[in-house]
């Protein structure tokens, strides 16, 4: 047993079961890893601490005996009785959920009822809570991805559709990456020396999805993403904002159905649709260096709807203190951060190019040159946020 108490924080898809290990004290897991390929043939579960990786057969496919994997790393590690609360990543929490919530039989039941708005990812979430809550007598709290965006106005919420639309279906705009987004925001407003009660951010989160949000005092007040995470900025293989007419155009000219359209907008599309060659931007980057077009159209495009939404997003505060990049391509690409900041001239912003060049590989700071507005850098980490709320709710620790 080790002294700290430890939360254990699951991310559980339809073939996949995440997780990671926390001891409050330190913002590091102790142990991560993955069972993948559940559901399919060769399921396999990895553990990844400071001593290396580990890859084991599961025995099998399924997310109960990916768990059990854990807990019996767990018990060979002396660490049963040292864990004292379990987080769960929700994809989805409609407008029942503003904050994480301590996972009860009721909150199972609302999330199930939620499930229509996120048919691929809430189901395989409900079923880790569920397997997880069978075997693990202590308590369990879940950390939705939209809960950060329910403090947005109607006016940035709503489309232009008929209300009946938004109050018979639920059709809004929701937003995603909610963990991230505030963690980004509150360790930014901690580096730059900004007042918690004043200050206004736009923070960009550019991983395989992207996403970006206007924080207002802490609170997000509007974000890219939409009633799925398909809306706002090009990312790996989705789309983002497209004109829905194209897509009536389509369906009427190839007689294509909708799941042909869900299968190009969220997988064929984005940085891989473009370049035709990648959805990984390190990829891309490089053979944009040496004269492939189709990266170079790809990077180009990213970059002008990022600059686009940010320059959106400013004007959803009535002040900018800092534009804020985040996520695997915000932490590491100097070059789209580069593209993007000379963009955001009219924002007052102008790229500090050798603190740009510096921020890579978990640095964190300034890039830009002046006062502010700055335009910084910040590592992302959703999983020790979840372990924070769960830590929190569970009552290991106080409010931070
Ligand atoms: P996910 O959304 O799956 O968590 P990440 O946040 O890890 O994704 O981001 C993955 C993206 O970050 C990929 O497009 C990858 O190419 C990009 N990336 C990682 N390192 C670099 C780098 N050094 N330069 C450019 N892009 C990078």
């Amino acid at each position: 047993m080790t002294e700290s108490p430890m939360v254990l924080v699951i991310n559980s898809g339809s073939s996949s079961l995440k997780f990671a290990v926390y001891a409050m004290e330190r913002r590091h897991p102790l142990l991560s890893g993955l069972a993948d390929r559940l559901g399919l043939e060769g399921a396999t579960v990895s553990f990844k601490d400071e001593s290396g990786k580990t890859v084991r057969d599961l025995k099998e496919p399924t997310h109960a005996y990916a768990l059990d994997a854990v807990l019996e790393e767990f018990a060979a590690r002396d660490w049963s009785g040292s864990l004292a609360a379990v987080g769960h990543r929700v994809v989805h929490g409609g407008e029942r959920f503003s904050s994480s919530v301590l996972v009860t039989p009721d909150v199972l039941v609302e999330l199930e009822a939620i499930s229509p708005l996120a048919p691929l990812h809430n189901p395989p979430a409900v079923l880790g809570m569920r397997v997880a809550l069978a075997r693990l007598a202590v308590p369990h709290v879940a950390v939705l991805d939209t809960a950060f965006h329910q403090s947005i106005p109607p006016s940035a919420y709503l489309y232009a559709v008929p209300m009946a639309l938004y109050r018979d279906y639920g059709v809004r705009r929701y937003g995603f990456h909610g963990a991230s987004h505030r963690f980004v925001a509150g360790e930014a407003v901690e580096m730059l020396g900004l007042d918690r009660a004043g200050h206004g951010l736009v923070i960009a989160h550019l991983g395989n999805g992207a996403s970006a949000t206007a924080v207002l005092n802490g609170r997000s007040v509007d974000t890219t993403m939409g009633m799925t995470p398909l809306e706002g900025l090009v990312m790996g293989t989705r789309s983002g904002d497209i004109d829905p007419g194209a897509l009536i155009y389509l369906a009427r000219r190839t007689g294509w159905k909708w799941d042909d359209m869900d299968t190009l907008l969220n997988r064929r599309s984005g940085l891989l649709g473009l370049s035709e060659l990648s959805n990984d931007c390190r990829e891309l980057e490089a053979a944009a260096s040496s004269g492939h077009a189709g990266a170079q159209a790809a990077l180009e495009v990213f970059v002008h709807r990022l600059a686009r939404h940010i320059g959106g997003l400013a004007m959803s505060l009535p002040r900018l203190d800092a534009v804020v990049f985040t996520g695997g391509i915000g932490e590491n690409s100097a070059r789209i951060r580069s593209m993007a900041v000379r963009r955001l001239k009219p924002l007052g912003l102008s790229l500090d190019e050798q603190a740009n060049l510096r921020m890579v590989g978990g640095a964190a700071g300034i890039i830009s040159e002046g006062n502010r507005p700055v335009a910084a850098v910040v590592s992302t980490n959703e999983e020790w946020m979840i372990a924070r709320d769960t830590a929190e709710l569970a009552g290991l620790t106080r409010s931070q």
